[in-house]
C-alpha cells in the first residue's frame, strides 16, 4: 500500500471506513450510507469517492482525477465483489452498480443517479439465467441504456416542449403492442427499446453505446463530477446558500433488485409527516419497480401504512375496497417487512435524532436500505417536530430552537384562505396536500414563463404534469405548483416544501396539455391566465381568486417564540407607522416601535393637500398655515400608537424623505394639484422643478429639512408632546423616543434638539404637566458613526439605518444597484446582497465602532437598528455579537427576528 492520500472509502458488513461525522468529505449521501452500515442495517455494499477528488476533477481535470483515484477505485469494485459474492464484467453473473452523486447538504433530484450499471448484450443474458426472469433481465438493461444515454451521454429533448427522446420510442412501443403501461411489456419488447435506445444514441449523439462495464463506470464517475456544475445544480446552490466550492462525491455501491416481480418493490419513507409534522411513520412504494419509479409519477405509489393508505384513500377518493385491491399497504402486503422497516425508521431517527427521508428496497423479500437523511420539511413541521422532540425528550431547549430556520416561519405566519370566500368557492380537482398554504395565481404551463410572468409582477400558479429540476426557477417565482402525477414524494412534492411553497400534487383530473396551453378538467378547459386557487393543506384546487385569512399563532409556534424569548438577548421591535400595524406587530411580539415613519401618515386621505400646500407655501407663515392642519392629524396618529403601544417604547422619527416625494411629476397630476390648490399650474411646475435633485439620496432631506425648515420639527415634536399627555390621560403607559434623521455632524443635532426641547417645554407650560422622553439620533451617514462619541454626548440613542449607512458606505443606492449588483453576486465579488444582509466586514465595522464610541461617553446609551437588516437572520446574529439592545424590523419579521435572536445567543 501507499502512503498517498486516501480519496475512496468503502462500506458493507464486513469493513466500514466512512462514518456520518465525515460529510464535508464523504458527502451526505456517502456518510450515512456508511453509518447505516456501522448500525447494523442492511445497505447493499460499496465504496465513496471523496469530494476532494471532485474538488481535483474542477480544478485539474479529468486525466489527473482518474489517474489519482484510479487504484483506489479497482480495489473498492474489489471490495463489493468480494462482499456481494459477484464479479463486475462477469457476463454469466455479473455484478451490477449504482453510481450516486451525494454533496455535503442535501440536494434532491440534484444530480442523477445510474443504475444497473455493468450491463452488456452478454451480461444481460447471463443475468437473465441466473435470475431466472428475462424480463426482469431486460427491463433492469433498458433502463440503464435510458439513464446512462441521458445523463452520461447527453441524449436530451431538443426543445422544452418535447418529450423525452426515450420515452417517445417508449410509447412507440406501448402503441404498437396495444399496451398502456410500461408493466405490460414483455421481455421481447423491452429487448426491442433496448436496440431502438442504443440506434437512437447512435444518431443523434453520433457514438456507440459503451459495451465495456469498466468503460461504463469510468464514464458515469466522470458524469457525477461533471453534474455538479451544471445548470440546475448551480441553481438550487444559489436559492439555497450553498457554495459552488464544495463539490460533490461519487458513491459507487452494488446494486438490488426491486423489480424482480412481486415479491419486491422499491420505496421512500418519512419517520414524520413531513407537511404537518406529525409523529407518524409514513411513505410510498411501488411494487415490481425500480430507483425513481416511485418519485417520477409514472404510477400511482402506495401507502407504506394502513392508516396512510386510508387516509390517501380518502383524499383520492378511491373507496375502501377499490383501496384493498388495488393499492394495499406495505403492512397490509408484506407485514413482516414492514416491521422490519419500522424498526429500521425507528433505529434511525432515534440515532439522528432528527425525522429523517428514507429510501429502500426489497428484493425477493430482503429489505434494503438505500439512504437516509435529515427530511425537508415545512416551516410548520419544523416547529412541530422540534417541538415535539423537545418534550419526547430526544432533544434540548437549544436544539429544538436551532432546528428551526427563522426564515421558514413565514410558513406559518402566511395567511390561509379566508373561510368565508372558501364557503362559496368551487372546487374543480383534488389532489395530494403536498406542501401548506394557500396561493391563487394565474396559469402558466412552462417554468421559464412563470419568471417572466411573475417579473412583470403577475402572481402565477405553475401547472405541470410533474416537475423536474429544470423546473426550479419557475417553481420559486410562483404563488403554488399543481401536478397532475406524481405523489408525496414527487419532485415538485420535495421542492416545494423545501421552499415553503404552496403545492397541490397527482391531481388526476387533471389533463395538461403543452402544446394547447390549457388545462382540462372533466368537460372544463382553463387557458394560460386563468385564475385558479390551491389549498396545500388539503389539495383542494378551486376556480378564480380566493380571499385570504390571517395564520393561527398559538400551539407550538407559541411555545417556540416562549423558548426564544427565553433564550435571546436582543430585544425585538417593529417598524409600524400606523396603530393599525403596531396592533399586528403585538400580536407578533414586538416589545416596542423601532422606526414610525412619520411621512407615511402624510399620503393618507387628503392629508397630501395640507403637505403640498405647505411645500408650495412662499414663506415660513404660509408653511405655518398649512402645518397647523396636519398638527391634528398627527397628533392623532401618534395617539393611536402610544395607546396601542401601551407600557413599550415607541421611536419616532421626524420627516426624512426629500419634498419632491409629495408633489406630482406628471403634467396631469400637477394639474389636479394646481386645481385642488387653486393656482395656476405654471406655478406647480416651477416649484416641483425646483425641488429635482440630480441626487436626492444625498440631497435635501433627513434633518436638512428640520434645519431649513424648523417649524415642520416644531409642529412633528408637538403634535408628539402633545398625543403623548392624552393617551397618558386615557391611560395609556407612553415611552416617547424621538428621533432625528440622517444626522452627519453633532451640531445638526444639536439645532434640532434644542428646537424639540424648547416645544417640549412650551407643551409642558401649558398643559401643567409633563411627560419623560428620549432624543436620540439615527446613525446612517459614515461620519456620524465616525464621530459618535461626540453626537452620544448629546444624544440619548442610536438608532443605525441600516439601509442609508449600507448605501453611504458602499456607495451606490439601493435603487441603481439593480444594473451591476446580480453580476457581482454571480461572479462572486459580493457574498450576498448588502441590503439584503448586512455587509459585516465593512459597514459592520462602523456599526461596531460607533457603538463603542457612543457608550464610551454615555454608557447606558440605548442602541438598536431600524430597517430591513433587522428582520434578516444573519444580520440579527450580527447585531447580537455586537452588542446592541434591540432590532427593529416589519411586523412579519418580528417572529423571525426572535428566533433569530435566540439562535445567536445560543450560538454564543
Ligand atoms: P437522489 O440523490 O436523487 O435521491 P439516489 O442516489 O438516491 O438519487 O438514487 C435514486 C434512486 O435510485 C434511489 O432512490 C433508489 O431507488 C435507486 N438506487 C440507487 N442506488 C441503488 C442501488 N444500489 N440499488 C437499487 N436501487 C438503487
Ligand atoms: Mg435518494
Ligand atoms: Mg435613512
Amino acid at each position: 500500500m501507499s502512503s498517498a492520500h486516501q480519496y475512496v472509502y468503502v462500506f458493507g458488513s464486513s469493513r466500514t471506513e466512512g462514518s456520518a461525522a465525515m460529510k464535508n468529505l464523504l458527502g451526505g449521501k456517502g456518510a450515512n450510507l456508511a453509518e447505516m452500515c456501522r448500525l447494523g442495517i442492511t445497505v447493499p455494499s460499496g465504496f465513496t469517492i471523496s469530494t476532494e477528488a471532485c474538488t481535483v476533477f474542477t480544478e485539474q481535470g479529468r486525466d489527473a482525477a482518474l489517474a489519482l483515484i484510479r487504484d483506489e477505485v479497482l480495489q473498492g469494485v474489489a471490495f463489493v465483489e468480494q462482499e456481494m459474492g459477484k464479479r463486475f464484467g462477469n457476463a454469466d453473473d455479473p455484478l451490477l452498480l449504482s453510481v450516486r452523486s451525494g454533496a455535503r447538504a442535501s440536494m434532491p433530484g440534484m444530480m442523477d443517479t445510474i443504475l444497473n450499471l455493468g450491463l452488456n448484450d452478454e451480461a444481460v443474458e447471463g443475468l437473465a439465467r441466473k435470475a431466472g426472469n428475462e424480463r426482469f433481465a431486460w427491463d433492469s438493461y433498458r433502463r440503464f441504456v435510458q439513464m446512462y444515454g441521458d445523463v452520461v451521454m447527453g441524449l436530451k429533448p431538443a426543445k422544452k416542449e418535447d418529450h423525452d427522446p426515450f420515452e417517445v420510442v417508449i410509447d412507440m412501443v406501448k402503441a404498437q403492442r396495444g399496451v398502456q403501461l410500461d408493466t405490460e411489456l414483455d421481455a421481447a419488447d423491452l429487448k426491442e427499446l433496448v436496440a431502438r435506445f442504443k440506434a437512437l444514441i447512435r444518431a443523434r449523439i453520433g457514438r456507440d453505446f459503451p459495451t465495456d462495464p469498466w468503460d461504463q463506470l469510468w464514464g458515469a464517475i466522470v458524469a457525477v463530477f461533471e453534474s455538479w456544475n451544471n445548470d440546475r445544480a448551480r441553481v438550487y446552490r444559489e436559492l439555497n446558500d450553498i457554495p459552488q466550492s464544495w463539490g460533490t462525491a461519487v458513491n459507487v455501491q452494488a446494486m438490488v433488485f426491486g423489480n424482480l416481480g412481486d415479491s419486491s418493490a422499491t420505496g421512500v419513507a418519512f419517520t414524520r409527516d413531513a407537511g404537518t409534522g406529525e409523529d407518524l411513520f409514513n411513505g410510498e412504494f411501488l411494487v415490481n419497480a425500480q430507483g425513481e419509479d416511485v418519485v417520477a409519477g409514472i404510477r400511482t405509489p402506495q401507502q407504506v401504512s394502513t392508516l396512510g393508505s386510508q387516509r390517501w384513500a380518502r383524499l383520492a377518493q378511491v373507496s375502501e375496497d377499490e383501496r384493498r385491491a388495488r393499492y394495499p399497504s406495505l403492512e397490509e402486503l408484506m407485514p413482516g417487512l414492514y416491521a422490519e422497516l419500522l424498526h429500521a425508521e425507528t433505529t434511525l431517527e432515534n440515532h439522528f435524532k432528527d425525522m429523517q427521508d428514507l429510501e429502500f428496497t426489497i428484493q425477493e423479500g430482503k429489505l434494503w436500505m438505500l439512504q437516509t437523511r435529515n427530511g425537508k420539511r415545512t416551516g410548520a413541521a419544523m416547529v412541530r417536530i422540534a417541538m415535539e422532540m423537545l418534550r419526547q425528550g430526544m432533544i434540548d431547549e437549544a436544539t429544538a430552537l436551532q432546528r428551526v430556520v427563522p426564515d421558514r416561519l413565514n410558513d406559518l405566519l402566511h395567511p390561509v384562505f379566508d373561510t368565508h370566500a372558501l364557503r362559496e368557492a368551487m372546487v374543480i380537482a383534488r389532489g395530494l396536500p403536498a406542501s401548506p398554504g394557500a396561493a391563487s395565481g394565474q396559469i402558466v404551463f412552462f417554468a421559464d414563463e412563470a419568471e417572466d410572468w411573475a417579473q412583470r409582477g403577475l402572481a402565477v400558479v405553475l401547472v405541470r404534469q410533474e416537475t423536474s429540476p429544470e423546473d426550479l426557477r419557475g417553481m420559486s417565482v410562483a404563488k403554488g405548483i399543481l401536478t397532475a402525477r406524481g405523489g408525496m414524494t414527487s419532485h415538485a412534492a420535495v421542492v416545494a416544501r423545501g421552499m415553503g411553497k404552496c403545492c397541490v400534487c397527482g391531481a388526476g383530473a387533471v389533463h395538461v396539455d403543452m402544446k394547447a396551453r390549457t388545462m382540462t378538467i372533466g368537460d372544463q378547459v382553463y387557458a394560460e391566465g386563468d385564475w385558479i386557487s390551491l389549498d396545500g393543506s388539503t389539495g383542494e384546487v378551486y376556480a378564480g381568486r380566493l380571499a385570504t385569512q390571517d395564520a393561527e399563532l398559538s400551539g407550538d409556534f407559541g411555545a417556540l417564540m416562549a423558548l426564544a424569548d427565553k433564550h435571546r438577548r436582543l430585544e425585538v421591535r417593529a417598524n409600524a407607522d400606523t396603530p393599525e400595524e403596531a396592533v399586528i406587530a403585538r400580536r407578533f411580539g414586538a416589545t416596542g416601535i423601532g422606526l414610525c415613519r412619520t411621512e407615511h401618515m402624510f399620503f393618507e386621505g387628503d392629508r397630501i393637500n395640507a403637505v403640498r400646500e405647505m411645500i408650495l407655501a412662499d414663506d415660513e407663515a404660509g408653511r405655518r398655515k398649512a402645518l397647523a392642519k396636519l398638527l391634528p392629524m398627527q397628533r392623532g396618529d401618534f395617539e393611536g400608537l402610544f395607546a396601542a403601544m401601551t407600557g413599550l417604547p415607541v421611536t419616532i422619527r421626524l420627516l426624512d424623505p426629500p419634498l419632491h416625494e409629495f408633489v406630482p411629476h406628471d403634467e396631469a397630476g400637477q394639474q389636479v394639484m394646481a386645481q385642488q390648490m387653486g393656482v395656476s399650474p405654471g406655478r406647480i411646475r416651477m416649484r416641483v422643478d425646483e425641488l429635482r435633485e440630480a441626487n436626492p439620496m444625498l440631497g435635501h432631506r433627513g434633518c436638512r429639512l428640520g434645519i431649513t425648515f424648523p417649524e415642520i420639527t416644531e409642529m412633528q415634536a408637538r403634535a408628539v408632546f402633545e398625543a403623548a399627555l392624552e393617551a397618558r390621560a386615557k391611560g395609556a403607559v407612553v415611552k416617547a423616543e424621538i428621533m432625528v434623521p440622517l444626522v452627519g455632524t453633532v451640531r445638526e443635532f444639536n439645532a434640532q434638539a434644542a428646537v424639540i426641547r424648547k416645544v417640549a417645554a412650551e407643551v409642558f407650560a401649558q398643559r401643567g404637566e409633563s411627560i419623560d422622553y428620549l432624543l436620540g439620533t439615527m446613525i446612517e451617514t459614515p461620519r456620524a458613526a465616525l464621530v459618535a462619541d461626540s453626537i452620544g454626548r448629546q444624544a440619548e440613542f442610536f438608532s443605525f439605518g441600516t439601509n442609508d449607512l449600507t448605501q453611504m458606505t458602499m456607495g451606490f443606492s439601493r435603487d441603481d444597484a439593480g444594473s451591476f449588483l446580480p453580476d457581482y453576486l454571480k461572479r462572486g465579488l459580493y457574498e450576498h446582497d448588502p441590503f439584503r444582509s448586512i455587509d459585516q466586514k465593512g459597514v459592520g465595522a462602523l456599526v461596531e465602532m460607533a457603538v463603542a464610541k457612543g457608550r464610551s461617553v454615555r454608557p447606558d446609551i440605548e442602541v438598536g437598528v431600524c430597517g430591513e437588516h433587522g428582520g434578516d437572520p444573519a444580520s440579527v446574529a450580527f447585531f447580537h455579537r455586537a452588542g446592541l439592545d434591540y432590532v427593529s424590523c416589519s411586523p412579519f419579521r418580528v417572529p423571525i427576528a426572535r428566533l433569530a435572536a435566540a439562535q445567536a445567543a445560543i450560538a454564543g
